[in-house]
């Protein structure tokens, strides 16, 4: 058989059924193609198959001639044999679990022209829109208006006094979080009528079986994508006691005067210092030597010092022997810098991660293999033990971020239906922590680095040496960057910085192409923006930057 291709085509100009169907006719027109797919007019896509010899031009002139106008996207080949029409199944791919990994997957799987189903048995859209970044991003911003407008010069901080309504954020909170599952999830399936929701719990009944409200269904492939659950650690009388986790936390009724956190990663700091600033009593509770553990050291000390400078307690390395719950309060008796102490508030959090949510629903009937996390175990490919089952997103483990799970669900899709065998590659990843200021990293840390036996330079810089935080008054953070020493090629930036998660995305791009210092330095960064101190960080390899003009380079 001749090599044939599946083309992707974006199309502009469709504004109604009648224009898909139309556009579809167009291309089922040129010769060599064997098949042509418009999913939807919204989504002003087309995918066809055809012969590898016909040219894009072929398809883009077919387009026009029908009244619109088209460009082809992508061009790959298809894998005989692999095909994902699968032969009189009812779903070509069916997803079990309904947030981002599975949207991704949803919409990669409708725009090949595949039929799929997603399974999801609580609340569509998952955790991203509903329970963690959006209503935890927005809350986070409440909180710093709340705190920024009674402290507009932030020094000698003090805690900011509770909003008067502390009901109405939540309400507020809530009705975004409405709003953007509504417009991001439940109206996108519209747009994709090849994709079915199936309410209900998903269970795996060996081979590509899958059971949904006991009917049962046979689809071509099927890709997990459940997600993770918040995790605690076995501290005796913790489970007895009861606390609140990220969920609850951001929805409790009404604010406790005092709240213990446990764990100073993303979640822990961020909520933490979110209930600081609405005039909450904190104290943050950590086992390791710093807060944001995999972060570079320097950074864990500097946001120390300022959220203590908001009056938040930040213990490390405590050892916690024991959790108690008395009438209206939370004990947590402890060894805190090797000293016994008695740690008392009104709510209790518990912020010690997430594991993969994979117990239950048959993965060892299956036979798709788990770690020791309980994560999903799958290959570059993102297929698991079992040919047939594909995973991604929080399910397969660390790191949990929703651009990662998005990401995989797309890969994971396109490789389940047509073999296109594409790789999961995590490489150049940028991530960020929410708190004030943030912290944002991307690639190697110093220590990782030599870790991976590589000579490398390090070069840090205070904020009170880049303009724009002078001007801004807000000094608080540092840029660290890491470059292997003989080609001074940048290996990982790490900054504590207002807006470090904007200013992040300029050195992933350097990262992820293999720029050196010297192409940072040689670059031109507007003058008074955050991202300049990028460029002042790389030129501190060479030069003490606090003595050079504001315009030297
Ligand atoms: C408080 C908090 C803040 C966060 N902030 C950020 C942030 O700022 N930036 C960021 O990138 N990431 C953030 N994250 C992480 C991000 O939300 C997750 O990485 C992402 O949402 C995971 O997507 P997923 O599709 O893998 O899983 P989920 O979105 O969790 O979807 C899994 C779905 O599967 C369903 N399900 C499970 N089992 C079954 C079954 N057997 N049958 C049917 N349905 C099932 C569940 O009901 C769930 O809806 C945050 C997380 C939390 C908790």
């Amino acid at each position: 058989m001749a090599d044939r291709m599946r083309i992707a085509l974006d199309v502009q100009g469709m504004t109604c059924d009648g224009c898909a169907a139309h556009v579809e006719k167009a291309l089922r027109g040129v010769a060599g193609v064997t098949e042509a797919k418009v999913p939807s007019w919204r989504a002003g896509r087309a995918t066809v198959v055809a012969e590898a010899s016909v040219a894009d031009e072929a398809f883009v002139r077919s387009v026009e001639e029908a009244g619109y106008r088209a460009q082809v996207r992508e061009r790959r080949r298809v894998q005989e044999g692999q095909r994902f029409v699968s032969g009189g199944e009812q779903y070509d791919l069916m997803i079990i679990g309904g947030g981002s990994a599975a949207f991704a997957a949803a919409i990669k799987g409708a725009e090949l022209g595949a039929k799929v189903a997603i399974v999801e048995a609580g609340t569509i859209g998952g955790t991203c829109v509903n329970i963690g970044c959006v209503p935890s991003k927005t809350l986070i911003k409440a909180a710093e208006l709340c705190y920024r407008s009674a402290y507009p010069k932030f020094e000698g901080l003090a805690a900011c006094p509770p909003p008067s309504d502390w009901q109405r954020v939540v309400q507020q909170k809530d009705e975004l979080v409405a709003a953007l599952r509504q417009g991001k999830y439940v109206d996108v399936m519209k747009v994709y009528p090849t994709v079915t929701l199936i309410k209900g719990q998903g269970r795996l009944a060996g081979g590509r079986a899958v059971s949904v409200n006991g009917t049962a269904y046979q689809p071509g492939k099927i890709l997990l994508a459940t997600g993770s659950l918040p995790w605690a650690p076995p501290i005796p009388g913790l489970a007895e006691a009861g606390y609140l986790d990220s969920t609850q936390a951001l929805s409790l009724p009404e604010l406790p005067t005092s709240l213990l956190v446990i764990g100073a990663g993303a979640i822990g700091l961020e909520l933490g210092q979110l209930f600081s600033r609405f005039g909450v009593r904190v104290m943050i509770i950590e086992a390791g030597p710093h807060v944001a553990g995999g972060e570079e050291p320097e950074i864990g000390k500097a946001l120390t010092e300022y959220l203590a400078g908001e009056k938040i307690r930040v213990c490390t390395n405590v050892k916690i022997n024991r959790v108690e719950r008395r009438a209206k309060e939370y004990l947590i008796h402890a060894e805190i810098e090797g000293r016994p102490e008695t740690c008392v508030a009104e709510q209790l959090l518990v912020a010690t991660g997430r594991r993969p949510n994979t117990r239950d629903f048959g993965l060892t009937e299956a036979g798709v293999q788990t770690g020791l996390r309980g994560e999903i175990k799958v290959n570059e490919h993102l297929q698991t033990s079992n040919p047939e089952i594909y995973a991604a997103g929080d399910c397969i483990g660390d790191p949990m971020y929703v651009y990662v799970a998005a990401f995989a669900g797309g890969l994971a899709a396109e490789n389940a239906l047509t073999g296109a065998g594409r790789v999961y590659d995590l490489s150049a990843l940028p991530h960020v922590v929410f708190t004030d200021p943030q912290v944002a990293s991307v690639g190697l840390t110093d220590a990782a680095a030599r870790a991976q036996g590589k000579h490398v330079k390090t070069s840090v810089l205070s904020l009170k040496d880049v303009p724009r935080a002078l001007a801004a008054r807000d000094t608080r953070g540092l840029f660290k960057l890491v470059a292997e020493e003989e080609t001074g090629k940048l290996l990982g930036a790490h900054i504590l910085a207002d807006q470090a998660g904007e200013v992040i995305q300029a050195a992933t791009l350097a990262v992820k192409f293999g720029l050196r210092v010297q192409d940072l330095v040689e670059t031109f960064h507007p003058y008074l923006t955050m991202v300049e101190g990028l460029k002042l960080a790389a030129l501190t390899f060479e030069k003490e930057v606090s003595k050079l003009s504001c315009c030297a380079s």
